[in-house]
């Protein structure tokens, strides 16, 4: 063993490395040792990169465009996105107020970086996506959840909200539709939200990676048509990793009020310099260019859904609320905790998921890592096939435990 001579910072003994990645890496190795795992744990599409975006990146390999970029992005890219967003949106962002960064994530640890600090309060509807407390506790502030009941369909309210804001409140974190339920946020629930931010001057976060992604009519509320004022004090975030199935290229954006993009270009500055000049050539192609790819990836996921919501329902003392957008089923498996398989306890999510991966080579994330102990993960972004042989994985593993 290598002595460990060296402390570690404080601060990075309050965080754990991301659930999700962790389980997908492991599931990965299983695989390439051979087991036949069925991989449901990480959340990116099962397609590939669409082809012309894929021809820009490798055209700006060949016209030598690999140096570095504007801090903040490309005109070109920020202008674009400029565009989409009033286009698909109706928001008027110019290039100042948006940054590109390294992915979603990126952009969300540059605002949490540039906003937060000790003794500033975020509020985070819980079940949260894995990153969203993490983030906050870099930056020295502290998580606050917001716990949501499967009954509301992991809805907000005016009553919630008000029982867990403090004066310390300075955001809330939306994410809309959801990650890891698939809820998407009712126009009543985003009024009770604008209501409290513009009476408190709270920072509303809101995360729509998976915009493109909503099934059913598509309808999609969204916090900035509740109330204009509230542009003032919103940080749109987006990124083409989920919508142009750009996971590895590493590009997302943030659109919001100058100051803040401002103070964000700043931590960028001494951080990442730019995000990859390549991936920022695709990302461009994938913004300005035809939009039926992230429309054809949704009607794919259809059918999938479908399929696992009808073999979840047919698993005694599992429940599912059925998600409206994303693509990940979260269903309730409390009935199985407290059981046990070749005397072992199912204590908890984890527990049960470890039991999933060892029985049923089945990858999945526990509930734990969103901080709903009482569910488990699945990732539908996957092969049909994948999903038909895993369901009846599941039924048996479950229905093994006594
Ligand atoms: N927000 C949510 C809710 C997500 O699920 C993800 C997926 N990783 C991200 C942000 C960040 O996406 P990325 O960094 O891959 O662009
Ligand atoms: N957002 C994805 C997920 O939840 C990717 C993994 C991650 O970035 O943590 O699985």
């Amino acid at each position: 063993m290598e002595a460990e001579i060296i402390t570690l910072a404080a601060r990075v003994k309050q965080i754990k490395p991301s659930p999700t990645l962790a389980v997908n890496a492991k599931a990965k190795a299983l695989k390439a040792a051979g087991a036949d795992i069925l991989n449901f744990s990480v959340g990116e599409p099962d397609f590939d990169t669409p082809p012309h975006v894929c021809e820009a990146g490798k055209k700006a390999i060949d016209e030598g465009f690999t140096r570095y970029t504007a801090v903040p992005g490309i005109p070109e890219l920020r202008e674009a996105i400029s565009q989409r967003l009033a286009q698909d949106k109706g928001w008027s962002y110019t290039p100042e107020q948006i940054q590109v960064c390294c992915g979603g994530k990126h952009g969300l640890y540059n605002m949490a970086q540039a906003l937060f600090g000790p003794g500033d309060e975020v509020l985070i509807p819980t079940p949260y996506w894995v990153s969203y407390p993490p983030i906050v506790l870099l930056a020295g502030a502290t998580p606050v959840e917001v716990p949501l009941s499967e009954e509301n369909g992991f809805d907000l309210s005016e009553e919630l909200l008000s029982r867990y804001a403090t004066p310390k409140t300075k955001a809330i974190i939306l994410n809309s539709p959801s990650n890891p339920t698939g809820a998407v946020f009712s126009a009543k629930a985003l009024e009770a939200v604008a209501k409290l931010a513009l009476a408190n001057k709270w920072l509303i976060i809101s995360d729509d990676i998976y915009d493109t992604i909503v099934y059913g009519d598509g309808t999609l509320p969204h916090i900035l048509d509740v109330d204009k004022r509230l542009a003032a004090q919103t940080l749109v975030l987006n990124g083409v990793s989920k919508s142009f199935a750009m996971t590895g290229w590493r590009i997302g954006y943030t659109a919001g009020p100058k100051h803040i993009i401002a103070a964000m270009n700043k931590i960028q500055s001494q951080s990442t310099s730019n995000p990859t000049s390549i991936s920022q050539k695709a990302a461009l192609a994938a913004v300005s260019g035809p939009q039926d790819f992230p429309i054809m990836m949704r009607d794919a996921f259809v059918p999938r859904l479908d399929f696992i919501m009808g073999a979840l329902a047919d698993i005694p003392g599992v429940t599912c609320v059925r998600p409206k957008g994303a693509f990940y089923v979260f269903p309730n498996i409390s009935a199985y905790l407290g059981r046990s398989f070749n005397g072992k306890v199912m204590a908890n999510s984890v527990d049960l998921a470890d039991y999933l991966l060892d029985e049923a080579l089945l990858a999945t994330v526990p509930g734990a890592a969103f901080g709903a102990d009482n569910f488990i993960r699945f990732s539908f972004a996957t092969a049909m096939g994948t999903i038909e042989e895993g369901m009846r994985r599941l039924a048996e593993a479950l229905g093994k435990l006594s």
